[in-house]
């Protein structure tokens, strides 16, 4: 669970760029963090990743509260996120493969779990057929596809996706979210930065809405659809 409680967050130069902000987001959900530029939306990632720390207010993580961790805490705890930037931040010296492999090597994994997570891992965002390529020779949704496999290999609880349609042309960055979304299908709680409201028109999603620091709306999570709250009824009832 991701909970802000009245964070606010003032650089030192005096710029406010969070006002006292309220948001719960429960495990398992899908959220989709929508504003201008400038609205605060990056500042938000920050003090979730524990690069920077809310001026004030409560910010918690799944049960940790990430100003509070020493800095030998911080990468284990960033471990338990998997983070995806706009310019997908690959190794250009490493295959797909390896860039993948890369992210489980450095916390101790070895051998056959790795080929075998590696694997499966690039089967889901199908780009087995380019495990032996460089990045330099992909398109930028395929870039953006491996970053997505390096995100999930840890099995983090949490993904969170810094505008990772940026970089992509439109019908791949539907792929790519189509793809986040079987992965928040296995029960991963799913974060998505954009500013490209067309895409989250495209997927029913909770959307909470920045503007200069503050939260202009949230909607909360969708409803479901009519006819699956129906079957539940009947199953309860029988
Ligand atoms: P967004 O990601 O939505 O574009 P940001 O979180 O980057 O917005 O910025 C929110 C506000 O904070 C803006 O007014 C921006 O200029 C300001 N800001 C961001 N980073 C810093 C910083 N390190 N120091 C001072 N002001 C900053």
């Amino acid at each position: 669970m991701i909970l802000f409680k009245n964070v606010s967050k003032v650089y030192k130069n005096g710029t406010k760029a969070l006002e006292n902000i309220n948001i719960k987001i429960e495990d398992g959900e899908f959220v989709f963090i929508t504003g201008r530029s400038g609205a605060g939306k990056s500042t938000m990632m920050h003090l979730l990743t524990c690069e920077d720390t809310p001026t004030e207010g409560r910010l918690e993580v799944n049960g940790v509260e990430p100003k509070k961790l020493s800095r030998r805490q911080i990468p284990k705890y960033r471990r338990g996120i998997g983070v995806v930037f706009q310019d997908f931040r690959l190794i250009p010296t490493m295959t797909v493969y390896d860039n993948v492999a890369f992210a489980m090597r450095v916390v101790g994994r070895g051998g056959r779990i790795i080929r075998e997570r590696v694997t499966s891992a690039l089967e889901l965002v199908g780009l087995s057929h380019k495990a032996r390529a460089y990045p330099e020779h992909l398109s930028g949704g395929e870039q953006q596809r491996v970053a997505l496999a390096r995100a999930i290999i840890n099995s983090p609880k949490l993904i969170i996706a810094d505008e990772p349609t940026g970089n992509v042309d439109p019908q791949m960055s539907i792929d790519i979210m189509k793809l986040l979304n079987t992965i928040n299908k296995e029960g991963i709680s799913v974060v998505v930065v954009t500013h490209e409201q067309a895409l989250v028109d495209a997927f029913r999603k909770r959307e909470i809405r920045i503007e200069n620091g503050k939260i202009l709306y949230d909607t909360g999570r969708p409803a479901k659809p009519a006819a699956k709250i129906a079957k539940e009824e009947s199953v309860s009832n029988d």
